[in-house]
């Protein structure tokens, strides 16, 4: 079960967490029951949702109870702008079904009542015991605290450009409303901070200032990432520097859904950032040549997908049965060049045949060559394969 900051928080050696957000309507417990269930089952540990209407904020607990039902424990963080002190006020079972609440400085309010309301969220943090994340984001940055700190940068003998003024202006804003919340009475271990900026370069300065500035736990992301290739290259661009540098404890890869695109989408990539990193293991990798002018069917490729595929799927059920069963590693590799020598790195590996090769395809388990397939049913035969090794390597959990 994730912690009060989530994993990752402030134990220096705790994992990354990996973090998504629902896109349903909070008000409709189904389906935004539904949606956490499957962001969770595919592997999400934090999921947040949007608390953005009074109805919204009464379908909270309503939620946290469906997922019980399903057997969902993973902790809920409530998103909240502009109305979140009142939402919070008038639905404490809100606040106390949420495990953190994500509150957005620039949109706490305006003028005076900007730190009145700020006081009142963090008010009920302290009361509910919830951790907090102040998150800022260059699309809504508090406008006072730009102004501030652009009249700051006018009177400097050598003003900033405009690109290094908004960061400033969004590491400024994360630390002040942070050293607010404190003096407020919030303990520093319940704070957590993001700054999400779109763009790769200021994303990577903002959080080498923020990790050079304080020991609040970071959460990482890309906003704005964007649709397919694009968002995931751009998120794992910026992502991959950062957690590289040991900067980051969340992450969350926002992106843009296809039109009923699968938003489980975002928990996978950010899985996969992480595990190619070597820095989590979470489902056996499959590496698979990129196939050449050897590969002229679509065999290879087939049976790579459909490795993928299956590996995917029986997941949830392994990891809860098998003790380890994340760190095994699968090759598909398409002629005989590369095949046998990448097959012997996994724990299984097939080599199939290349254009004018042998139609047979060795198998290789932990280094050794075991079995040749041949003939239509290699799929079967190797998930067959698969399933043994499992069996016979990763022992049974004592207490699935
Ligand atoms: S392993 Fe064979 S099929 Fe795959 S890319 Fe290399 S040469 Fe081409």
């Amino acid at each position: 079960m994730v912690g009060k900051v989530g994993v990752g928080g402030t134990a220096p050696a705790a994992p990354v967490v990996v973090q998504s957000m629902t896109n349903t309507d909070t008000e409709d417990v189904f389906a935004t029951s539904m949606q956490v269930a499957q962001l969770a089952r595919a592997g999400s540990e934090l999921v947040r949702i949007t608390v953005n209407t009074r109805e919204a904020a009464a379908a909270v607990p309503k939620i946290r109870d469906r997922l019980a039902q399903l057997n969902v424990d993973v902790p809920l963080v409530g998103d909240f702008h502009f109305n979140g002190h009142k939402l919070l006020a008038e639905h404490p079972a809100c606040a106390e079904a949420l495990a953190k609440l994500r509150i957005n400085p620039g949109n706490v309010g305006k003028g005076a009542r900007r730190d009145e309301q700020f006081a009142q969220l963090i008010e009920i943090a302290c009361r509910f015991d919830k951790p907090v994340r102040i998150g800022v984001n260059w699309g809504s940055l508090d406008q006072a605290l730009l102004a501030r700190v652009m009249d700051e940068n006018a009177q400097r003998a050598e003003p900033k450009d405009a690109t290094e003024i908004m960061r400033e202006a969004m590491v400024t804003s994360a630390l002040e409303s942070a050293a607010q919340a404190e003096a407020l009475g919030l303990p520093g271990d319940h704070i957590i901070l993001s700054c999400k900026v779109s763009g790769v370069q200021d994303l990577i300065a903002i959080y080498r200032e923020l990790a050079r500035r304080c020991d609040y736990p970071l959460h990482l992301g890309l906003t704005e990432a964007g649709m397919g290739s694009k968002g995931i290259v751009a998120s794992t661009a910026a992502l991959a520097v950062l957690l590289q540098e040991g900067i980051g404890d969340t992450i969350r890869v926002s992106l843009t859904p296809e039109p009923n695109g699968d938003r489980t989408r975002e928990v996978i990539v950010a899985q996969e950032i992480l595990q190619t990193m070597g820095l989590r293991a979470f489902t056996p990798l499959v590496a698979a040549c990129p196939g050449c002018g050897r590969t002229t069917s679509t065999v290879f490729q087939e049976l790579a997908q459909d490795i993928q595929d299956y590996v995917r799927e029986r997941m949830p059920e392994w990891r809860l049965a098998r003790v380890g069963v994340e760190n095994m590693t699968l090759a598909v590799m398409g002629c005989v060049v590369n095949g046998p020598g990448e097959s012997k790195h996994a724990s299984i590996g097939i080599s199939l045949p290349g254009t004018g090769e042998a139609p047979v395809a060795p198998v290789y388990v932990d280094g050794e060559r075991v079995v040749t397939l041949r003939g239509d049913n290699i799929a079967v035969e190797f998930r067959a394969i698969v399933d043994d090794y499992i069996r016979k390597k990763y022992p049974e959990r004592q207490n699935p």
